[in-house]
Formats: C-alpha cells, structure tokens, sequence
C-alpha cells in the first residue's frame, strides 16, 4: 500500500462534527441578512487575475505574494479569489444589478491565499460577506456595521470590540500621505525591511505594521483626522454619531488602515482577545472607487467580511456551538422480507420528517444492533420473523436499553411522541 495523500499545507477538511457549528453560523447570519434586506449571491471561485491586480491593488501583500495564480489551458492569467468583493462587483456590473433594486447582497465560501499558516490564517478560509451598492451616506456604513453587532448578539458572543477609522476621500488621503513619508524617511532608521519597501509602495500600510520598534513609531505618526477636508469629516462624524445612538460601542483606531487598497471613509474591524495574535474576526468599510476601477459607473459601496474560522473557533471557546443532531432512528431488519418491511417504513417515517438508518449489508442481529449504538441513533426498530408475522415492530431505546413492541398502526404517532419528549 503506498501512503496515503495528505491534504494541502493550510487547507482544512472540515468533518462531521466540526459543521455542526458552521451550518448554524451560516442558518443565524442569512436569518440576520434577510432581516437588513440583503440577498444571497454566489459567484465562482476562480475569476481572471487582471480583476484582482485592479481592485485589490498591484501592491499588496495579497496580490504581491499571496494569490494562487495559474495559466488555463487556453493560456489564461486565472487566480483563485482571495477574497469576494471584486468577484462581486464584477457580477453586479456583469449583470446590470448594481443600479437595480437588488443593491444588497450576500455571500459566503471559500477564500484562498498563500500565507504562513498558523492558528487563525490558512491558505484555504472562509469568509461570509455583505456588500452594498449605490448609497453614499454614512448612514450606509452604520448599517453594515449594526448588522454585524446583530449577529454577534444573535449567536450570544459577548467580548468583541469594534475599531473604526477612517481613510478619508481619496483627496485627502494624498495630503495625508505625504506628510506620512515625510515622517517615516525622518525616521528611517527605525523602520524595518518590509516597512521600508512599504514606505515607496504603500506608506499607509506601515501603519499595521507588527515589527515592535515601527509600532512605536506608528503611536506619534500623523492622524489622517488632521488631513480630512470637511466632508470626510462629516463623514466620520455622523458614523459616530449614530454608532452612539444605536448603543454600538467602538474605539478609534487611527493605524487601522486595512490590508486592501480599494477602501476609503470608514473602515472597521471587530476583534477579539481570545484568539492570541489572529485577533481580528471581522472586517470591512466603504469602497467608494471600485466600482468605477472595475470598469462602471461611479457607484459607492461598502462592506464587510467575516473570518468564519476565527468566528467557530470564538464560538467554541464561548461554548455557543451544539452539539451534533443524532439520528433518530436505525432499523434493524434480519431477514429479507423484514428489509422489504423495513425499507417500506423507513420511507414514510422519513416523510414525517424523522431521520432513519437502514441497516445495510450484515444480516445478523447482534451485528446489526452493534452498528445501530454506534451510530448514535436515538432507537432501534428491530424487524424479525416474530414482527413479521404480528405486524408489529420492536422499538429499543438505545441509550438505556428498554424495548417494547408497537404494531406497524401505531408506529408513527408512538415514535414522534417518544422523540418529542426526548427533545
Ligand atoms: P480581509 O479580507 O483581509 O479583510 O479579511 C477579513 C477577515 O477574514 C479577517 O478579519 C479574518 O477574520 C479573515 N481572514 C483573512 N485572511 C485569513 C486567513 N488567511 N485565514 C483565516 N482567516 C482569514
């Protein structure tokens, strides 16, 4: 036997019982999404490499270094997305949608980036996302971030914060940048070598930076709040405000810049202290100029995504995941008149809505009643000559080993009844 295939370095499977949390974080989130009016869109996970070398930005980390980028057969330049937004606009602008009235949309599914994985980044994620189109009022921004504050008090997590900054209008942002490389060539010296290839490329991002002596030089860099023109400012302002109005608490984060380029205005992220250096569960802002970028008309936008590996493991930690759903029932059926008996009522439980296991392959009894504890029904139905011939089915309660004979008349309304009371 030759050893088996490993999955990839950072991609994850995610088994049986780990999708028990998943499955209810994605059912809670499209209920709060429904709530806030925003419909579901799916798009694929492959797209033309140009579409993210123009939305995410040429400089960035992700585009720089960490797409999965391949040729087709045709010879095609295709990435794997890395994230959903771009792929989004693109479908929106595709399809005449994003000055329609569908102007809110969602979506989940995986992301792929080729990062150092560790606990909390993997090359293989998964992001559930919203974005909005066509509105530029702040008001815009506090509704993507209340929709998230939502869905935290929905599935109980208590303990995120949320940080907020903004990045002002592009024009400002310019000002703003240059007197940040006045700052940093000041002080050269301190800067790191990644700081410094940052400083010609994308100087804003040095404010994220993790290397501890440009964290200290980040506490006095200049704050993009003494750079905004009035509008930006007013702006952030109402954000603000109405963030204080609906209770949401926040800090200002003035490094907080984000990783992509396409954003502007308010940007945000939630994060949380249980989770070591991978602390950031959630995040997101205004993209007013991608829309334009990709090709369309100027359109305002925002949005936000979700780390939903970060977001499981949070809700482990809080212990608000359940437990996996045990199947209802397992028949056992030792002959093969008994199958055809058992086959025919596995259907019209089914139909009531209760799940069942039909025993396949062995045919003894102590065997079959083995696999059906294993399984972890919740009862046995146990079909032999004896049940055959009275029309009747022994029902065994497999956790505490009781069993009683019920006629085939009655079966349904005894079994519902049983699990009913077991809930
Ligand atoms: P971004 O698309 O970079 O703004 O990321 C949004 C959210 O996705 C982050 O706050 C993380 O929770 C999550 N995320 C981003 N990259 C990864 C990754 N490599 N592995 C796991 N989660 C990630």
């Amino acid at each position: 036997m030759s050893n088996p295939i490993q999955a990839i370095r950072g991609m994850n499977d995610q088994l049986p019982d780990d999708l028990t949390c998943w499955q209810y974080l994605e059912q809670v989130a499209s209920v709060v999404f429904k709530q806030f009016g925003y419909y579901e869109i799916r798009i694929p996970v492959v797209e033309k490499t140009e579409l993210f070398a123009r939305s995410i930005g040429q400089v960035t980390d992700i585009v720089e270094k960490e797409m999965y980028t391949f040729q087709d057969r045709n010879g095609d330049q295709l990435s794997l997305r890395p994230e959903a937004t771009a792929g989004v606009v693109r479908a929106m602008l595709q399809h005449g949608l994003l000055h329609n009235a569908i102007q809110r949309v969602w979506y989940a599914g995986p992301m792929f980036r080729h990062e150092r994985p560790q606990k909390g980044r993997y090359r293989q994620f998964h992001q559930i996302g919203v974005e909005a189109y066509g509105m530029a009022e702040a008001d815009l921004d506090v509704e993507v971030i209340s929709m998230t504050s939502q869905l935290w008090r929905k599935l109980g997590l208590t303990g995120v914060k949320l940080e907020i900054n903004t990045l002002g209008s592009p024009e400002s942002r310019v000002e703003y940048r240059d007197a940040l490389v006045k700052y940093f060539q000041a002080n050269r010296d301190s800067l790191d070598a990644d700081s410094l290839r940052r400083l010609e490329s994308n100087p804003l991002r040095i404010l994220d930076s993790k290397d501890k002596a440009v964290i200290e030089l980040n506490r006095v860099a200049p704050d993009i709040f003494d750079y905004l023109d009035s509008a930006s400012r007013e702006h952030f302002e109402r954000v603000r405000l109405l963030l204080e109005r609906l209770g949401i608490g926040y800090i200002r984060n003035p490094n907080l810049v984000r990783g992509l380029d396409y954003y502007s205005h308010t940007v945000f992220e939630w994060k949380t202290d249980k989770l070591g250096a991978q602390n950031a569960i959630c995040g997101g802002g205004r993209y007013d100029g991608l829309v334009e970028k990709l090709g369309g008309r100027p359109t305002p936008a925002a949005g936000f995504a979700i780390g939903v590996e970060r977001l499981i493991e949070l809700l482990r930690i809080e212990q608000r995941c359940q437990n996996r759903e045990r199947t209802d029932i397992y028949i056992v059926q030792t002959s093969e008149s008994a199958l055809e008996m058992g086959l025919s009522l596995a259907m019209k439980i089914r139909d009531v809505g209760i799940s069942v296991i039909s025993n396949i392959g062995s045919t003894g009894f102590k065997s079959q009643l083995k696999k059906a504890d294993r399984s972890g029904a919740q009862l046995a139905l146990i079909i032999g000559e004896n049940e055959l011939q009275t029309n009747s089915v022994t029902v065994k309660q497999l956790d505490s080993g009781k069993q009683f004979s019920v006629s085939t008349e009655k079966l349904l309304t005894e079994i519902s009844s049983f699990l009913e009371q077991a809930e």
